[in-house]
């Protein structure tokens, strides 16, 4: 064999794995945009009408969030320059973590390098192969990667349905797992619908479970003073993203004194990573002064989600369960959905399509995430065009 045939048979299995993908039209690949403003790319030199970002409050070119990341680097450089156990915290972690626990009304919050990076990481030290998890069928795939990780008995219940959580609940309480703990989100990021807190929290203290909530897509958008769904709330562990409506990058957990206690000294996935770099530190402090202000902005961003989504089912087109900004146009099929997309793209509306695995088979969708920036202007555009689709 030459040396050129034995590199081929070691990465037999990926070749494999890509031609699987080709043949099932599955092949993803990126897509290059150039930020125009709040809600307009560039893409493939033609500017696209943006219904895609999860920029939901336009903060992302915000004056203040920009002077604020700049601020923060002529002050302290471009890097924390190590992890938070070493020399990596600052006084603007510890300020930024304070002002996010009092803004939750929580005893206490953690800085994480990416919402994703936190799932994965946490839920293994909460977990062990004693231990059963109850989760929503929807939940993202950092919190599915957590679970997997921690070697936990993983029960997955359907999606929104709590009586059947209960009835899960009732089962295993009455067996010998090292702990409970119910796993799921606010405001689900392909459906746009929501789960009702209050009712898990009820249960989570009826059985004794653990409550592990994340708020990406609530964060910014609902609950008091816009802190998320979750904030205010007896919930043992919330966790929110900085990269949806704060307009930045990263992620943070509030809970009790004792588990962050308890995070900061066993949570891989914070102790040896780099500490979050002061640019990006002064954005969510920017964004996070903002907040209690854009109570305007939050509402007509519902509003406009509510006309929207009316028009469109005048459309005749399945809008599923969404209650939120984030509303998917259900089609079922992929190539059809593929073909939608295109055809939004070439009338000016980026708007991609969403497919298995990350939704269910036969479930393919366009997600409209709408922002605060989007005008009634660029929502009759949506409508106007979807008017003149024919499948
Ligand atoms: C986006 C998202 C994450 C990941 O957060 P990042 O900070 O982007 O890594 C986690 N959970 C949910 C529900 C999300 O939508």
């Amino acid at each position: 064999m030459t040396q050129k045939e034995t590199q081929k048979d070691k990465f037999a299995f990926i070749e494999a794995a890509l031609a699987q993908r080709i043949q099932k039209q599955q092949l993803r690949s990126l897509q290059p945009v150039q930020p125009i403003d709040a809600v307009q790319v560039m893409q493939r030199g033609q500017s696209q009408l943006n219904f895609s970002s999860n920029d939901y409050l336009g903060l992302a070119k915000h004056p203040a969030l920009i002077a604020a990341a700049q601020r923060y680097t002529a002050e302290y450089g471009t890097s924390a320059t190590a992890s938070r156990l070493v020399t990596g915290t600052y006084e603007i972690h510890d300020q930024l973590e304070a002002k996010l626990a009092s803004a939750c009304g929580r005893e206490a919050a953690l800085l994480f390098s990416s919402g994703f990076q936190a799932n994965s990481t946490i839920l293994p030290i909460l977990l062990d192969r004693h231990a059963v998890v109850l989760c929503d069928r929807l939940i993202h795939s950092s919190l599915i990667q957590g679970i997997l990780a921690s070697g936990a008995r993983f029960i997955r219940y359907a999606h929104n349905d709590l009586q059947q959580l209960e009835d899960c609940l009732k089962t295993v309480s009455n067996q010998s797992y090292s702990r409970i703990m119910i796993v799921t989100e606010t405001v689900f990021s392909m459906d746009g619908d929501q789960s009702d807190v209050a009712a898990l929290i009820h249960l989570s203290q009826q059985y004794n479970a653990i409550l592990y909530l994340d708020d990406a897509h609530g964060l910014g958008v609902l609950g008091q003073g816009g802190m998320g769904l979750a904030a205010h709330h007896p919930v043992d562990l919330t966790i929110g993203t900085f990269g949806k409506a704060f307009g930045a990058f990263g992620a943070f957990i509030t809970c009790s004194q004792q588990l962050r206690d308890y995070l900061i000294n066993c949570c891989p996935g914070f102790i040896y990573t780099t500490a979050l770099p002061p640019a990006v530190l002064g954005a969510i402090d920017a964004a996070l002064s903002l907040m209690p202000q854009l109570e305007a902005e939050r509402q007509r961003l519902m509003q406009q989600a509510a006309t929207l989504r009316t028009q469109l089912q005048q459309l005749g087109l399945d809008t599923g369960t969404s209650t939120t900004h984030i509303i998917p146009l259900i089609i079922g099929a992929e190539e059809k959905t593929l073909r939608l997309s295109q055809w939004l793209a070439a009338h000016n509306i980026l708007a991609t399509a969403i497919r298995p695995p990350t939704v269910a088979a036969g479930t393919a969708r366009i997600r409209l995430a709408l922002s605060a920036s989007h005008t009634p202007d660029h929502l009759s555009h949506l409508i106007h065009s979807l008017k003149t689709w024919h499948g």
